[in-house]
């Protein structure tokens, strides 16, 4: 793929056409298809299919039969060597896919490189599961045999976010496929594309038809009969908290199973006994990082006075160098996703100006500066907020850091664990006891010490509160794909 013919404007080559059922690319049953945009020019730049609940039904079917013919009867090891596969053949083609990945999504193209190296990462973790998934025997008297085998739940639906369109996908099918389910999964109406890819690449690894299916389309025609549907078993929702209610609701109709990943309002505490350089370097990736469009974004710094007033002017001198662009042309910020997303973050900047906010630097839209085009947000930080402020308490989804000033520790704490979310928190401090106690009395999902989005695949991830539950990623992630069946026989 050419990035300069594609910043010029030229048709992207090679996209994926049509839902991918049954092992093929298929147009939508009722012929429509939607408009993909590159937010960082504006524009629509590519088609795809719109789905409706007649393609859902029949990648459901596909995913059904496949699941009772075929892959819940693959040989675990089996599943492993597909499994192994498809991660190679990610790694093998991992630039046409973070260039598709950034120009749908607008992320920086090395974001975007990230994002793949992780995708074929959670293959290759679960490849390596899928033989090592093993029940239990419990001490029962000695005319009983008692045992216990995880089944895999059968039919999982993974509906998934712009954000992280590639990586989310994976973090859901890789441990799915090894625990045995099949999958329709719908991305974003926003980012179709990746997705695809990753069905038809999952193909050519040898994973049989109907094992994996992809319909694209919105959330109301395609998202909502998915969820919706009694043919599905399992379903792995991430989004926003209110479209997550929604998911629940209908979940209930045929009492689905569920794993919820939704929002977040994380906190970055930083003491005055940090390492200051780590401690900057983490609070500015922790927010600007795909322009802050990260459900685990630390959003919230809560700084202790003692260094409140250099360490945030550090903070703003390094933001305002960020660079600005076009993804493809691999910026620190890109653009946010759409013009409607660029309005609701404004919306909060501009009620935040009219509550008599110091926005320390940032706040307000932006353009791509080689072309003038494209939806971008200057990267912000907003001074001193009360608890109760709305950019304290609501998720800003966009490159919008608010500040909250600590008198000591303890106070630093109360204020980091004042959250209606529960999905990560950051700290950097020197003390381990204040580190370790933080730990312990925050209620998230998961605690990054001195290094903020620490870890990978092998560390479990998921949130508490309006944050959602259940754990995606490492040896818990599998599980939720798992039903687990307990035995017991009566030996005389
Ligand atoms: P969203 O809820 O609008 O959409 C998410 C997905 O749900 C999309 O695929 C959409 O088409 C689909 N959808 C919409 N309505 C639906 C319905 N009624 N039934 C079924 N599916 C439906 O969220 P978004 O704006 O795309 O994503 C941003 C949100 O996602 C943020 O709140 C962010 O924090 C959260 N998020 C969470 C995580 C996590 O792991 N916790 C990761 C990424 C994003």
């Amino acid at each position: 793929m050419n990035i300069e013919a594609i910043l010029a404007g030229k048709p992207v080559e090679g996209l994926p056409g049509g839902h991918f059922i049954a092992g093929k690319f298929t147009p939508s049953a009722g012929g429509v298809t939607m408009e993909s945009f590159d937010a960082g020019r504006g524009a629509a730049f590519a088609t795809f299919a719109a789905g409706t609940a007649e393609d859902i039904d029949r990648a459901v079917t596909s995913a059904r039969q496949a699941f009772q013919t075929v892959w819940r009867d693959t040989a675990p090891a089996e599943r492993g060597r597909i499994l192994t596969r498809a991660a190679q053949m990610i790694r093998a083609d991992a630039e046409r896919i973070a260039i598709v990945e950034s120009i749908d999504s607008g992320k920086p193209l090395n974001e975007a490189r990230g994002d793949v190296n992780g995708a074929a990462r959670a293959f290759e973790y679960y490849a390596g599961a899928c033989d090592k998934l093993q029940g239990d025997t419990f001490p029962l008297p000695r005319n009983y045999l008692g045992y216990s085998v995880y089944e895999p739940v059968g039919v999982s639906a993974q509906i998934i976010p712009w954000n992280f369109p590639i990586s989310t996908a994976a973090r859901g099918i890789a441990p799915a496929l090894a625990a045995g389910c099949t999958v329709v999964a719908k991305p974003a109406e926003t980012t179709p594309f990746s997705a695809l890819l990753l069905a038809e690449l999952l193909s050519k690894a040898g994973l049989p038809d109907g094992v994996c299916n992809v319909v694209t389309g919105t959330g109301r025609e395609a998202g909502a009969p998915l969820v919706a549907h009694p043919g599905i078993d399992q379903i792995t929702f991430t989004g926003s908290v209110t479209t997550g209610q929604a998911v629940m609701r209908s979940a209930a109709d045929h009492v689905t199973r569920l794993v919820l990943e939704l929002g977040g309002k994380s906190p970055v505490v930083v003491l005055d006994d940090c390492d200051r350089e780590s401690a900057l370097t983490g609070v500015l990736g922790a927010i600007y990082e795909h322009a802050g469009q990260i459900c685990s974004a630390g959003s919230r710094l809560v700084i202790e006075r003692g260094i409140h007033d250099t360490f945030v002017e550090q903070l703003s001198n390094r933001a305002r160098q960020l660079s600005m662009g076009h993804g493809l042309r691999d910026p620190k910020l890109g653009p946010v996703n759409s013009a409607e997303h660029l309005a609701k973050i404004g919306g909060f900047i501009d009620r935040a100006r009219d509550r008599g906010a110091e926005i320390v630097t940032g706040g307000a839209a932006a353009t791509d500066p080689e072309t003038g085009l494209g939806w971008f947000y200057e990267p912000t930080i907003v001074g001193n907020r009360p608890p109760d402020d709305e950019l304290v308490r609501e998720e800003v989804f966009g490159p919008v850091l608010t500040v909250q000033i600590a008198d000591d520790p303890e106070h630093a704490l109360a204020m980091a664990a004042d959250c209606q979310y529960g999905l990560v928190a950051g700290i950097y401090t020197s003390n381990i006891s204040n580190a370790l106690r933080m730990a312990r009395d925050i209620d998230a999902g998961q605690i990054f010490i001195n290094e903020y989005f620490a870890g990978g695949i092998e560390v479990p991830f998921g949130g508490n509160k309006l944050s959602g539950f259940g754990r995606e990623k490492g040896i818990e992630g599998l599980k939720s794909y798992c039903k687990l069946k307990s035995v017991v026989a009566r030996v005389d």
